[in-house]
């Protein structure tokens, strides 16, 4: 079969945090990590992907998740339209080595990719639920580098929407993801959790995640065509 074309894929590289928000749509962190075997599962058949959001938890506390993302991607020539990462404003969020695989990924997305598709892609959360102690610290450091945002203008930092899900009592309810394949086109929100599980979005906490299985990564292509 030939390669597929995933028009939007998340990876859920860590369960871990440093924070302990709110309104936060997981829950309580757990001590996971993501495999590198799980990724593997997914590009191996992969040639083209349109959005990548590599998520956790924090995700600048899996660095190495994320060097194994940019050095497959690079070794396969797989392109990718548009990175996204969202870290928290914390310590981890200006480490040298976050940092350097971030602007990896920037310098790889500009070599394999069409110039139009380039779209900002580390951003901080800085809504009024998270622990803001380091934010003008981590803004000041990130602010230097071309892929660098904050995720809400300082006028807006109550403006974030709730999903109900995890901590959060209220918000709303994110829909389940229909996923499946049109040729070698996998339309849909693919959602890759770090336990190796393919998830079709709708509720992400991670006590509710095992509700929404579609099938293990290493069954990917068997699901996809069975979907
Ligand atoms: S919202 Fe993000 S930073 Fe806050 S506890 Fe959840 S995963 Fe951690």
């Amino acid at each position: 079969m030939k390669k597929l074309e995933i028009e939007r894929l998340s990876i859920e590289i860590t369960r871990r945090c440093n924070m302990k928000c709110s309104h936060c749509m997981h829950g309580k962190a757990r001590n996971t990590d993501i495999k590198p075997e799980y990724i593997t599962n997914i590009l191996s058949h992969t040639q083209n992907i349109g959005y990548l959001n590599l998520t956790g938890g924090e995700p600048s506390m899996n660095v190495e998740a994320i060097r194994f993302v940019w050095s497959s991607l690079k070794r396969r020539k797989i392109p990718v339209g548009s990175f996204h990462i969202v870290t928290n404003g914390s310590q981890t969020s200006m480490s040298d080595e976050f940092i350097d695989v971030c602007s990896k990924l920037y310098a790889y997305q500009r070599e394999e990719s069409r110039p139009e598709q380039l779209d900002c892609m580390l951003e901080m959360s800085n809504d009024r639920f998270h622990d803001n102690t380091y934010h003008n610290e981590v803004h000041q450091k990130l602010s230097a580098y071309p892929f660098f945002s904050n995720r809400y203008p300082d006028s807006n930092r109550e403006g974030v929407p709730l999903i109900k899900q995890g901590r959060s009592r209220s918000g709303y309810q994110v829909p389940i993801s229909t996923i499946g394949l049109d040729g070698n086109r996998v339309y849909g929100d693919v959602y890759l959790n770090a336990l190796g599980y393919l998830i079709a979005a709708g509720d992400l906490s991670y006590s509710n995640q095992d509700k929404h299985i579609l099938c293990h990564s290493k069954g990917f292509i068997t699901c996809l065509k069975s979907n």
